[in-house]
C-alpha cells in the first residue's frame, strides 16, 4: 500500500494522542517528535521535515487547540492540512491550450517510466474524449520507437514517428503540424532519456522546448528512488523550467519521500502518481487526498472517481450511495466484488477506504484468487435473511456456512469480521465527509 510505513507510524502517534483527553505541550512535543522521526524515515528531505515540524508546532500548542474540546483531532486536523500544503495544496491539473494542440513534453532519465507513462497519459486524455497523438522522440534507444508504438496500438491511439535518422527537433515540429491537419488536440511528445543527467541529454530538450513552445513539461521521475528523484527533478527544472512532475512506481514499496518533498524543494506541483504498469494505472495527484490516505483517513473521492472509470454509471452510484451510508450487505458485497476487481489491484483499493489500514488482516493484504473464491462461496452459501443481517449468524449457521461452502469456520468467522469492521469505518467516516471544508476528523 502506498506509504504503509509512515501511515502506521502516523496513526499509531495519533491513536495515543486521541486517548488523552487534555493535551499538555509535552503532549503535543512528543507527539511531533514521533512524527519527525517517522517522516526521515520516510526519507522526507530533512529541512521540509524541520519547516513541517515547526509549523505544525507553532500552530499546535496555540491556547486554540489545547483548550479545544478534542485536542487529539485538532492536532491531526492540522497535520493532515500541513500534509496537504507540503504536497501543493490543491490539484495541480493539465495546462490546455486555447490555441490547440495542447503540447506536453515529457522528460526524465531512462526506466523512470516516461514512455510508459506517455501511454498512460494518452490513455487519460482519450478517455476525456480528447484525440491524442503520441510521438516518438527518443532516436536513441533502439527500441524506444517500436515500444511507443505497441503502446499506441494497445491502445486505438495514433503514434507519429518519423523513424531514428531525423533529429528530434524536426520530428516534434512535423508532429506539431500534423497533429494541426488530423484533429488531434493534445501532442505528447515521448523525448529521449539517458541514465545520468547529461549535458547533451539537456542541450537537446532544451531545442525541441524552443523550437515547439509546449503548454507542459511534465517529469517522469521514480518515486521509488526518494531522495535521488528530488534531486534529479532540481536539476532538470533548473535547466528547463518544468510546468509538472509525474511521479511513478508509487504503487511499489516506496516510503513516500519523494511525493512529499518535490513540490517544496523545486516548487514544481505533482500532477499524477504512476499506480502500476497497466496502461490505466495513472491518476491525477490531489494531494489532500493523499494526506487523507496517508492519515488512514481514506481516500473515497478517488475510490469513487475509479469506481465511475470502471464501472457503468448507475451501479457506481449505488456504490457510492452504499458506501457513504454504510447500508450495503453481502449481497451487494458479492456484486460489488466482481466490479472492484475490475478497478486494479485489491489492496490499492483497500487503500482508499476509511481505516482499512486499521483493520488487521486487512493489512498487507496479499489478495489472490483463491482467497476470493473462498469469499465468494462463504457469502453464496448464506441464507437471504443472513446476507441481509450478518449479526443473526452464531455459531451453529457459521458451521453449517463453512461445511456449505468448503471452508473453515475460522474463515467465516474472519470475513464476518471484516465485514462488520469495514462497516463501523464507513459510518465514522460518513460524518467527516459530509459538509466539504469543514471536515469533521474521526479516525
Ligand atoms: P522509460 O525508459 O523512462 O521510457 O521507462 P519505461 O516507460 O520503459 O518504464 C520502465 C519500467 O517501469 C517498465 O517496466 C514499466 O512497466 C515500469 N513502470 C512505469 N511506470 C510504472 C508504475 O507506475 N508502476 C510500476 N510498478 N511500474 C511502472
Amino acid at each position: 500500500m502506498v506509504f504503509q510505513g509512515l501511515a502506521d507510524r502516523l496513526q499509531q502517534t495519533f491513536s495515543k494522542l486521541k486517548r488523552k483527553g487534555k493535551l499538555t505541550e509535552a503532549d503535543v512535543k512528543e507527539a511531533m517528535r514521533e512524527v519527525r522521526l517517522a517522516l526521515l524515515e520516510a526519507d522526507v528531505n530533512f529541512k521540509i521535515v524541520k519547516q513541517f515540524i515547526d509549523k505544525v508546532k507553532e500552530r499546535a500548542v496555540g491556547q486554540e487547540v489545547l483548550n479545544s474540546l478534542t485536542p487529539g483531532q485538532q492536532v491531526i486536523k492540522l497535520v493532515n492540512e500541513e500534509l496537504t500544503e507540503l504536497m501543493g495544496g490543491t490539484q495541480s491539473k493539465l495546462a490546455i491550450s486555447s490555441s490547440p494542440p495542447t503540447i506536453i513534453m515529457m522528460v526524465g532519465l531512462q526506466g523512470a517510466g516516461k514512455t510508459t507513462t506517455s501511454g498512460k497519459l494518452a490513455n487519460h486524455l482519450k478517455k476525456q474524449n480528447r484525440r491524442p497523438l503520441l510521438v516518438a522522440c527518443d532516436i536513441y534507444r533502439p527500441a524506444a520507437i517500436k515500444q511507443l508504438q505497441v503502446l499506441g496500438e494497445q491502445l486505438d491511439i495514433p503514434v507519429f514517428n518519423m523513424g531514428d535518422k531525423n533529429s528530434p527537433v524536426n520530428i516534434a515540429k512535423a508532429a506539431v503540424e500534423h497533429a494541426k491537419h488530423h484533429g488531434n488536440d493534445y501532442v505528447i511528445i515521448d523525448t529521449a532519456g539517458r541514465l545520468h543527467i547529461d549535458e547533451k541529454l539537456m542541450d537537446e530538450l532544451v531545442a525541441v522546448r524552443d523550437n515547439v513552445s509546449p503548454d507542459e513539461i511534465l517529469l517522469v521521475v521514480d518515486a521509488m528512488t526518494g531522495q535521488d528523484a528530488v534531486n534529479v527533478a532540481e536539476s532538470f527544472n533548473e535547466q528547463l523550467s518544468l510546468s509538472g512532475v509525474v511521479l511513478t512506481k508509487l504503487d511499489g514499496d516506496t516510503r513516500g519521500g519523494a511525493a512529499l518533498s518535490v513540490k517544496s524543494v523545486t516548487g514544481c506541483p505533482i500532477k499524477f502518481a504512476g499506480m502500476g504498469e497497466k496502461l490505466d494505472a495513472l491518476e491525477p495527484f490531489h494531494p489532500d487526498r493523499m494526506a487523507s490516505r496517508i492519515l488512514g483517513m481514506g481516500d473515497v473521492l478517488s475510490l469513487i472517481e475509479k469506481a465511475q472509470t470502471n464501472i457503468d454509471e448507475e451501479k457506481a452510484k449505488e456504490l457510492e450511495k452504499k458506501m457513504r451510508n454504510a447500508d450495503f450487505t453481502f449481497d451487494d458485497f458479492l456484486d460489488q466484488m466482481e466490479q472492484v476487481r475490475n478497478m486494479g489491484p485489491l489492496d490499492q483499493v483497500l487503500g482508499m477506504m476509511p481505516g482499512a489500514n486499521k483493520i488487521k488482516g486487512l493489512k498487507n493484504m496479499q489478495v489472490d484468487e483463491k482467497q476470493l473464491t473462498h469469499v465468494e462461496a462463504i457469502i453464496k452459501s448464506m441464507t437471504k435473511e443472513e446476507k441481509q443481517k450478518p449479526e443473526i449468524i452464531n455459531a451453529s449457521r457459521r458451521k453449517r456456512i463453512a461445511a456449505g461452502s468448503g471452508t473453515q469456520v475460522q474463515e467465516v468467522n474472519r470475513l464476518l469480521k471484516q465485514f462488520s469492521d469495514m462497516k463501523k469505518m464507513m459510518k465514522q467516516f460518513t460524518g467527516s465527509q459530509k459538509g466539504k471544508g469543514k471536515k469533521k476528523f474521526k479516525l
